[in-house]
């Protein structure tokens, strides 16, 4: 049996496990380890949509949004080359029943420093001219928000910690955590060796709570399979930006090569999956429903047909907002259940984790810890938009 030794141990190379290892690079905390199974990125990360926005009605996860998108904005400079970022605009659409709420939750986003602003009808119909308009009451912009490549990101965060030293072991399976006392001091590898560390981060998205239940320690975490249909639009799209579309609960954004892509925005029934064994497609009933949709939605897109599809797996909370927290024990770390939306915020994940590590609190008064810690499932205090939509109310 061989045995290493290392300031931190983090279980997961998927963007939140990336970011995480980045941030304590850059705050010179370079004696880390971590390890992935597989390879980076090839978890749920490779099925990013990779949209980026700052619209939550949560505050902290908006101002996480806004952190992150910093470093997205300045990818050349930090990381020396492009990591997929298309800055293309973000436009979300509601009813006339949730004009209100999305103008409080405009506010309430500026305050904590996203930019954003409401835009009339007119001028979404000049960036998506193909779309019927008519059932909306209002739209929020984001002249910053867009696409990014969640793939690309986490292995341009790996390579840039890699380059300061932290240790990167892919193929390698944590098999379990070593306890000591009331702490923890390591992880065991499925092949035997030992990494002996007084932190461990587990960042492993959707095999997170089986993981962790070995221990007591219950991450309510559901496995919801995603399903994703690419589209030709068979007319070129122009300055078309990301759309959420709130009304038949969709969102499209292009992609690089001209395509559509479409995901379902209506969460209201799961669709539970064994991440290590879904089907990587979409299936008849939700090629139905995205033709509906797109159709229903771009009566402009006449021409446009089905060019493929895949699925992903969301790491799903119960109230839909991730887990980042420490728990019972000590010097255990845990960044999960990031259902839907840990690409966006990533960066922004990784300072948090890092702080956690480093002066065990937030330093951003922005997004605060408590916000996301793992007892409020037990305390029955779920983390809630201020600003539900009706109909619409999981994501936002
Ligand atoms: C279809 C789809 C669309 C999405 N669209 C968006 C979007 O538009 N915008 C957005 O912000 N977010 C989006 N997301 C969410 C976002 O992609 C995820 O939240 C994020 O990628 C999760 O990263 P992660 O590091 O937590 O998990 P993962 O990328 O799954 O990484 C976890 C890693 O842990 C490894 N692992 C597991 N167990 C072990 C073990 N015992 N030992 C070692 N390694 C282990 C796995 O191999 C895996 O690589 C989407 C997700 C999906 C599926």
């Amino acid at each position: 049996m061989s045995i290493e030794t290392a300031e931190v141990v983090i279980v997961g190379g998927g963007i939140e496990g990336a970011a995480v290892a980045w941030s304590l690079s850059q705050r010179g905390i370079g004696d880390v380890v971590v390890v992935e199974r597989n390879t980076v990125g090839s978890g749920m990360t490779g099925k990013s949509s990779g949209i980026v926005r700052c619209h939550y009605g949560v505050s902290s996860l908006a101002a996480m949004a806004a952190i992150s998108l910093e470093v997205f904005e300045k990818a050349h400079e930090i990381f020396g080359h492009d990591i997929g970022f298309r800055q293309i605009g973000y436009v979300v659409g509601v009813g006339e029943e949730n004009a209100d709420n999305l103008r409080k939750s405009l506010a309430a986003q500026r305050e904590v420093g996203v930019q954003t602003e409401e835009i009339d009808k007119s001028e979404v119909a000049k960036l998506w001219p193909c779309a019927d308009l008519g059932p909306f009451g209002a739209f929020g912009w984001e002249a910053r928000g867009g696409y990014g490549d969640a793939y690309q990101t986490a292995q341009a965060m790996m390579v840039a910690a890699r380059a300061v030293g932290i240790r990167l072991r892919q193929g390698a399976t944590a098999a379990r955590l070593l306890l000591a006392g009331d702490g923890v001091s390591g992880v065991a590898l499925a092949d035997g060796t030992e990494i002996h560390a007084d932190v461990v981060v587990v960042a492993a998205g959707a095999w997170t709570s089986p993981f962790l239940a070995q221990y007591g320690i219950t991450v309510p975490i559901a496995v919801h399979r995603a399903q994703i249909v690419l589209v030709a639009p068979g007319i070129a799209l122009e300055a078309a930006p990301v759309f959420s579309d709130l009304v038949s609960l969709q969102y499209i954004r292009p992609e690089p090569d001209g395509d559509i892509l479409f995901g379902n925005s209506d969460h209201a029934e799961l669709d539970i999956a064994d991440p290590d064994r879904y089907l990587n497609r979409a299936d008849e009933a939700f090629l139905d429903l995205a033709v509906t949709k797109i159709g229903t939605r771009f009566p402009g897109l006449g021409a446009a047909s089905v060019s493929g599809s895949y699925a992903g797996c969301y790491d799903v909370t119960p109230d839909w907002n991730p887990v980042i927290s420490l728990c019972d024990i000590d010097g255990l770390i845990i960044a999960a259940g990031f259902s839907g939306h840990g690409f966006k915020i990533a960066p922004a994940v990784g300072r948090l984790v890092s702080d956690l590590i480093i002066d065990g609190r937030a330093n951003d008064p922005r997004t605060p810890e408590t916000d996301f810690r793992l007892s409020r499932f037990a305390e029955n205090k779920p983390l809630k938009t201020r600003f539900p939509y009706v109909g619409a109310g999981e994501m936002r």
